[in-house]
């Protein structure tokens, strides 16, 4: 049996449309979790049923592991902290959110606010945004970082050895993991998803597309013949799976730059013409891949911007 015959995967709840997130423990010398679901009763009481399952309790985390700042994935640290005192562990890039989610996503905000406003978001979806961005806060606390991580260390265990895959892109500090012959890929390798980003520029500054599909494309080249997800099923065939990705992202791309022909569009309008009617959590995720769409194709200078009124619209 590999390393990854010690793995057991506990699927917790969260309050927000994206479902439920993946804990995965890691049943050696030191026991491990990566990740730890958000801060409420319900998954705090499913998380405790899940353990027990494998004869484990809090008591026994010796080491949590993150693959990013996101509070679906990270917002229990605190809680379990006090019970273990477990080491933490979490890429550099993502330590500040993780350790004060309040501060470091407020310090976002007021940095984007600009770049937004000139989207032209309606000033009612920004406040509904900055509201959930406080209710995404009231699911996590304070904690500490214990080890910063950075691309190719190793996480040592008591048999083996995991190494640490910077994949920057779905966050600024999002971290992949590669034990024996899987992955524990958080966020930045989904089944169900199509490519996209939330200000995940490795900079902290960029939306961070393109460092999505670099992270996509070099996660791919490790050989791992499984990936276990931070949502959803565990799946194999990396390789064919980032193909899939791949073909989304240039499809997508293509639309874009088809209704960005005449007068052209703001990043909103734009929006809209792609999703259509989206929750506030689907907001945010869909103006990241819009805004992410659109770095990409200014940078490349396949799309101009020209600004009018405070907004700036997009044309070919
Ligand atoms: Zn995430
Ligand atoms: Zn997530």
């Amino acid at each position: 049996m590999g390393a990854e015959g010690n793995v057991h995967r506990i699927v917790v709840p969260t309050p927000l449309p994206l479902g439920s997130t993946n804990v995965y423990v890691i049943d050696a010398k030191p026991i491990t979790l990566i990740d730890t679901g958000p801060d409420t009763d319900t998954t705090l009481m499913d998380l405790k049923a899940g353990l027990s399952d494998i004869d484990l309790g809090f008591k026994d985390i010796e080491r949590i592991v993150l693959t990013h700042g996101h509070v679906d994935h990270c917002g229990l640290v605190c809680e379990l902290s006090k019970v273990s005192d477990p080491e933490i562990l979490a890429h550099e890039q993502d330590k500040d959110i993780i350790e004060d989610f309040g501060a470091a996503s407020s310090e976002r905000f007021e940095q984007c606010k600009e770049l937004l406003e000139s989207t032209g978001v309606p000033s009612q979806t920004l406040q509904v945004l900055r509201e959930f961005m406080e209710f995404l806060g009231s699911l996590t606390h304070i904690c500490t970082v214990t080890n910063a991580l950075k691309d190719g260390d190793k996480i040592d265990f008591e048999n083996d050895q995991m190494d640490v895959i910077y994949t920057p892109g779905h966050s600024s500090g999002s971290a992949c993991y590669k034990y024996g012959d899987v992955i524990f890929s958080g966020d930045s390798l989904l089944i169900e998803n199509s490519p996209c980003s939330v200000y995940g520029g490795a900079d902290k500054k960029s939306m961070g597309l393109d460092d999505f599909l670099d992270s996509m494309r070099k996660l791919s080249k490790y050989g791992a013949k499984l990936v276990y997800p931070g949502h959803g099923d565990p799946f194999e065939d990396i390789e064919e799976h980032v193909k899939i990705m791949q073909k989304a992202y240039e499809a997508r791309r293509d639309t874009i730059t088809g209704y960005l022909e005449g007068e052209g569009l703001t990043a909103f309008e734009l929006m809209n013409r792609l999703f259509g009617n989206m929750s506030i959590e689907q907001v945010l995720m869909g103006l990241g891949e819009t805004l992410g769409h659109l770095e990409i194709l200014v940078e490349e200078k396949a799309v101009k911007t020209e600004e009018r009124d405070g907004l700036v619209y997009y044309r070919i």
